[in-house]
């Protein structure tokens, strides 16, 4: 018999995340009630808005927004445009932002947006019509105190600074700290750009004090070269790692004697891909997750190391700063054969940290300086990445089900603390 309630019917994303929950949920002996409380969003938003696009033609499209959880402060997740959005989706995404914060004990509850659009159909100006109308469709949810948007897919600086642009137009001043991610003249934090790839570089270098590694002289492969993978080839590269692989969308590069992370990058600047970079062989972007060295990165899409390759992987740490690159089924593997995993709930989540500085300093109307931002993300990622190691040791599971255990944790003690309202 078919089911009555929506989200047992859900699709595959949604689900995952859900049975990810469910596991940790288990471990913990969380109580039923709690369960059902955490398992669902708290607040679910659809709304189909017309845009008049550039020949005339009135459009309507459909976006999301959804806080699953706002128990320890104001949902944070990011926007995203993309074709194949869905609720479920963002259902899944707003769930993770949830752990996530969590995760690092940043105050936050979480949250996702989108728009179905694919946005390179659209002009710039149809892109800022579509932002402008959707941010005033959304803003019954949005606001400095209550749920901070970002930037996620297809997203970026500028489409939050017309977000911020309409936000304010509606108060009829400015309020900067209404969305994070916004360029450094409207309100943006210094080391944002930054920050991901920081903030993965720290975890992997809590991984080296723990298991009695070191950066220096490890070899490292990087699937994806983008903003989270060109600035972690770069952190490595200085703290002594040899970079013997980097890839992008077109294909990757191998050099066993290592390649200059900044030449690489002025090649990709001048060609669009890191593909042909003298001095190097090529691999594709499955050959890359199996070449031999002591750390991957994947830092590209999810669901990139599967039960196929996962056998093959020869890294001893994989440290996630995608989101979802490694699936349940890889997992297990990887586990069982001693790859240390660093999850992406805590591996990347240097980016919602300093998003979290952005939105302080917004409030304060005081900016700190880089060295500051820096300082204190590496105070908060070395703090999370000690609370998910004891857990895990403690309750000898794996560093992912130890991150799940430690926020969700935190998210039910808060929702207990505070009781049930009525
Ligand atoms: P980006 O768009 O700057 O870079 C993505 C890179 O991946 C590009 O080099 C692209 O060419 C490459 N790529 C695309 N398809 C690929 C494929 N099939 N194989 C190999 N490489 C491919 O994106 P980003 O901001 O660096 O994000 C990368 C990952 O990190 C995503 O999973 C994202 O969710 C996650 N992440 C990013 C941030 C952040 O602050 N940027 C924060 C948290 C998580």
């Amino acid at each position: 018999m078919a089911s009555t309630n929506p989200v047992a019917e859900a699709p595959n994303i949604w689900a995952v995340a859900q049975a990810q929950f469910d596991h940790a949920a288990e471990k913990l002996d969380l109580d039923d009630g709690m369960r059902r409380v955490l398992r669902v969003p708290q607040r679910e938003l659809t709304v189909n808005f017309p845009v008049t696009l550039d020949s005339g033609t009135v459009q309507v499209f459909t976006g999301y927004r959804v806080q699953h959880n706002v128990s320890r402060g104001p949902a944070k997740g990011g926007i995203r445009y993309h074709q194949d959005v869905t609720l479920d989706e963002v259902r899944a995404l707003a769930m993770w932002m949830t752990w996530k914060c969590a995760c690092v004990n940043i105050p936050y509850g979480g949250g996702k947006g989108g728009v179905i659009v694919d946005p390179k159909k659209l002009s710039l100006r149809e892109v800022e019509g579509l932002t402008r109308r959707f941010t005033t469709e959304i803003s019954p949810l949005i606001g400095p105190d209550r749920d901070i948007p970002a930037p996620d897919v297809n997203t970026n600086a500028q489409t939050m600074a017309w977000i911020m642009d309409t936000y304010s137009m509606h108060h009829g001043y400015t309020i900067a700290g209404v969305v994070t991610g916004k360029p450094i003249s409207v309100g943006g934090s210094l080391g944002r750009n930054e920050a991901t790839a920081r903030g993965a570089v720290f975890t992997l270098m809590q991984w080296a004090r723990v298991t009695g590694s070191a950066l220096k002289g490890a070899r490292v492969a990087i699937q994806g070269f983008g903003n989270a993978g060109s600035i972690a080839a770069s952190l490595l590269a200085a703290e002594g790692s040899t970079i013997v692989a980097v890839s992008d969308s077109q294909g990757g590069i191998h050099r066993a004697k290592g390649l200059d992370p900044a030449k690489v990058g002025a090649w990709k600047r001048e060609h669009g891909t890191v593909v042909g970079y003298p001095g190097s062989d090529e691999v594709t972007n499955q050959e890359i997750l199996e070449v031999d060295c002591e750390i991957l990165v994947p830092a590209a899409l999810e669901n990139q190391i599967t039960q196929s390759n996962a056998p093959k992987v020869r890294a001893r740490v994989v440290a996630e700063a995608a989101n979802g690159p490694t699936t349940p089924e890889a997992d297990a593997i990887l586990h069982d054969r001693g790859v240390y995993v660093i999850p992406d709930i805590l591996c990347n989540a240097g980016g919602v940290t300093v998003s979290y500085f952005e939105w302080v300093q917004d409030m304060q109307s005081f900016f700190w300086t880089e060295d500051r931002i820096n300082e204190s993300l590496k105070g908060i990622m070395d703090r999370a990445f000690e609370s998910v190691h004891v857990m895990s040791t403690r309750h000898e599971v794996d560093m992912r089900t130890a991150a799940y255990m430690v926020a969700v944790a935190r998210v039910a003690e808060a929702t207990t603390l505070r009781g049930l309202y009525p």
